[in-house]
């Protein structure tokens, strides 16, 4: 998915008191990653930004018995694993096609090629369609000169 493992993470995390004595992170976390562009191929810097609202739990029980509009995430050991965390909600909010801004993609060498492939094609296309016709009164001219042929050589 990503090009690279280059990119910035800039994260601001909060650890607060939630409702029922649980812990509530809250935060915020921007990320510059380097995916493939699917407009042009080419490697594009894409920003994300999430945030975090997450309360701490112990189980899965008390993951399920939140409210709908809590996101918890269960935790079974003294330390909340920031980085996981953080990692999580980036995943989450990567766009599901990396491309670049609006007007922003580079015509790569790659792009070009394809386009003119699918125009050679096009072109290959034509000329066959132009072909084939020809090559249906050819054949029909053929078919009689070879059953003459034939016919001479069974006889
Ligand atoms: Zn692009």
């Amino acid at each position: 998915m990503l090009v690279d493992d280059s990119g910035e993470v800039a994260a601001e995390v909060d650890f607060r008191k939630g409702h029922k004595r649980k812990t509530l992170v809250v935060g915020a976390v921007a990320a510059t990653v380097k995916v493939v562009c699917q407009n042009c191929m080419a490697p594009a810097n894409i920003d994300i930004n999430a945030t975090v609202r997450l309360l701490i739990v112990g189980s899965d029980d008390e993951l399920a018995a939140l409210a709908e509009n809590d996101d918890g995430m269960v935790c079974v050991e003294e330390q909340v694993l920031l980085v996981d965390l953080l990692e999580d909600e980036l995943i989450l909010s990567m766009p599901m096609v990396g491309r670049h801004l609006d007007g922003l993609c580079t015509p790569s060498p790659a792009l070009l090629a394809a386009q003119m492939a699918a125009e050679k094609q096009t072109a290959a296309e034509t000329a066959k369609a132009v072909t084939n016709k020809d090559t249906y009164k050819a054949f029909a001219g053929l078919g009689a000169l070879t059953a003459g042929m034939f016919d001479k050589k069974d006889s």
